[in-house]
């Protein structure tokens, strides 16, 4: 995947950029016919051995008027993620950052002392990969108990970095 990293813009929560052109022509039938829809979605998914069935109410995807086609980008998938994350009761992106900020460590040390590879702790905190259920716990018993980051400290694992 190609980076531009000058050109990332964080504060941009807008899926499709405002200058983008619609209808656009439709990869299946050729019309141009797509449009950017907000549609409730009902999505099934796999995570971490389980089926979820769950309706995202407001999913924000370009649609062919003509064959209904739908578009799934990355933006899209993102939301399906979130609405995922919230319908099995998983920390959020902002939970998660909260959670970190209110114990004032930095993300790379929490990752080391839980035993996650930082870049990990970054595809959550992204909205690009969910955590699983039994992480979920981990990471809410380290944030709101001392004891637990107290054993924590003493990971030998630690010690190499
Ligand atoms: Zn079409």
């Amino acid at each position: 995947m190609p980076r531009k990293p000058s050109k990332h813009n964080t504060t941009n929560k807008k899926p499709f950029a405002v200058n983008e052109e619609f209808p656009r022509k439709c990869n299946q039938c050729a019309k141009k016919k797509v449009e950017l829809e907000t549609i409730s979605y009902d999505a099934n998914m796999r995570h971490d051995g389980r089926s979820y069935s769950f309706t995202v109410p407001k999913l924000e995807i370009m649609v062919c008027k003509a064959c209904n086609e739908k578009v799934f980008t990355g933006k899209v998938d993102q939301q399906i993620i979130a609405a995922m994350r919230k319908h099995i009761g998983l920390m959020s992106p902002a939970e998660i950052r909260e959670g970190i900020k209110r114990i004032g460590m930095s993300q790379k040390e929490v990752a080391e002392r839980v035993g996650i590879a930082e870049a990990t702790l970054s595809r959550w905190l992204n909205e690009t990969q969910i955590q699983s259920r039994s992480m979920d716990k981990l990471l809410r018993a380290y944030f709101s108990i001392p004891s637990v980051r107290k054993l924590f400290e003493s990971d030998p694992i630690v010690a190499g970095s």
